[in-house]
């Protein structure tokens, strides 16, 4: 996203780094709509999060936000506009803007190759600015902070980890949508494994949905899973979850006569909230080793790299914060140590409302495995 949004600026060429030589990630994924809104009530338009952004950002900066939106070039908006529009397979978004840099056919140098930190440090000449956004596993998060040279894992990441989840997905053969009602009739027999159908996480194309949706598990299980597998699997190893799941689906199809198409599609994964203390080298920049590589060359994190959290919202966050960076690198004249306040600064604030914002899910979903048992309910519930 940074590459093309910089692609199409006045004054950069943009070398791009990427190891893998095809796009093959298949999971669907939703981008959040307010990445397309083009006012501030459809940007705080969020049931969640809507009077956080008011109470995080100012109007100024705000309004900064939908005015660089406005002017983004019509073939990446374009993009933004159709992949907010439902559920699309992760490789469609890499391999359609990867497409489009190309078709555009100038300045970018693309380059196969996995980034080593010292290949990093090593190329970087005065004048460049280096945009680490190799995903969660950022390769330079942890080299930010002074004397962190060894990459300590964590020396530059604060990590919250708020549950252990099965992501399970798969596709019905009728239109089937979920809201807070459904999740709760859909579940009543289930006591454990809830399968909770994220928000908008249903998506019907016309002929198929496609279903995702979290099951909390204990650390335990977690351990004892593969990282990836399907209804079979979980059948044999952990038929508690198979049983809760069947009733789920099973609901499903006495409401709406369908049936499942294939299998189940699970990933384990455990449901972090993170973000880089520093998502740029100003400690570098200010902590006196002028020798450092990092010391004349700006680094930013971007995507996963800065911030990453559960729930679904990481791409957006992502790419939120890449039309931020690009409008400040724009600015030709602007101060690299402003530069570098004002994305810090950005960055922390994206990282208030998305940790909020998880927080208050992760809490409404606990409330929710409780609804029954209003003991247990109120034990969860802090109310002054
Ligand atoms: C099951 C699941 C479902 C999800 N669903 C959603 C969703 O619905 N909505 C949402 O917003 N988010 C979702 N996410 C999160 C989303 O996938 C990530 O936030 C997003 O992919 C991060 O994008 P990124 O570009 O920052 O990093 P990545 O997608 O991780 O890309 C990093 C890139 O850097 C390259 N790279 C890494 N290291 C090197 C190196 N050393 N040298 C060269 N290249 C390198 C990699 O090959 C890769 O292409 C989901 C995540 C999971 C696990």
């Amino acid at each position: 996203m940074l590459t093309a949004l910089l692609q199409s600026m006045e004054g950069h060429s943009v070398r791009l780094y990427e190891k893998r030589r095809e796009y093959t990630r298949t999971r669907m994924v939703q981008l959040a709509p307010y990445l397309v809104a083009d006012s501030l009530e459809s940007y705080r338009a969020d049931a969640i999060d809507g009077d956080s952004v008011e109470a995080i950002f100012d109007p100024r900066e705000l309004d900064q936000g939908l005015a660089f939106r406005r002017s983004i070039p019509p073939d990446l908006g374009a993009l933004l506009q159709s992949w907010s529009l439902g559920f699309c397979p992760l490789k469609s978004i890499e391999r359609s803007i990867s497409d489009l840099i190309d078709a555009r056919g100038n300045g970018v140098e693309r380059t196969e190759a996995v980034v080593t930190v010292e290949d990093a440090m090593a190329m970087l000449q005065p004048g460049d600015v280096l945009i680490d956004s190799t995903g969660a596993r950022s390769l330079l998060r942890d080299h930010l902070v002074p004397g962190s040279d060894e990459g300590d894992e964590d020396a530059n990441t604060l990590k919250v980890r708020l549950e252990y989840a099965l992501v399970v997905t798969f596709l019905y053969g009728q239109a089937y949508d979920c809201n807070e009602y459904c999740k709760y009739h859909k579940n009543k027999e289930n006591p454990h494994y809830k399968f909770i159908p994220m928000v908008h996480r249903t998506h019907f194309d016309g002929s198929v949905s496609h279903v995702t949706g979290i099951v909390n598990i204990s650390a335990e299980e977690y351990e004892a899973m593969p990282s990836r597998f399907d209804g079979e699997w979980l059948r044999g190893n952990f038929p508690g979850v198979a049983e809760s799941m069947d009733r789920f689906i099973d609901k499903i199809k006495q409401e709406t006569h369908g049936e499942m198409l294939g299998d189940l599609e699970i990933v384990r994964i455990p449901l972090d909230l993170y973000r880089a203390r520093n998502a740029t080298s100003r400690h570098v920049l200010t902590g006196g080793t002028s020798d450092h590589p990092f010391a004349t060359s700006p680094v930013f994190l971007a995507g996963d790299s800065a911030i990453g959290s559960p729930y679904f919202q990481s791409i957006s966050l992502g790419i939120e914060c890449a039309m931020f960076l690009a409008g400040l690198l724009a600015q030709r004249d602007l101060p690299l140590r402003d530069m570098l306040d004002r994305y810090e600064l950005y960055i922390y604030k994206q990282w208030l409302r998305v940790y909020m914002r998880s927080k208050m899910i992760k809490h409404n979903k606990d409330l929710f495995e409780s609804l029954d048992d209003p003991l247990a309910l109120l034990d969860k519930l802090h109310i002054y």
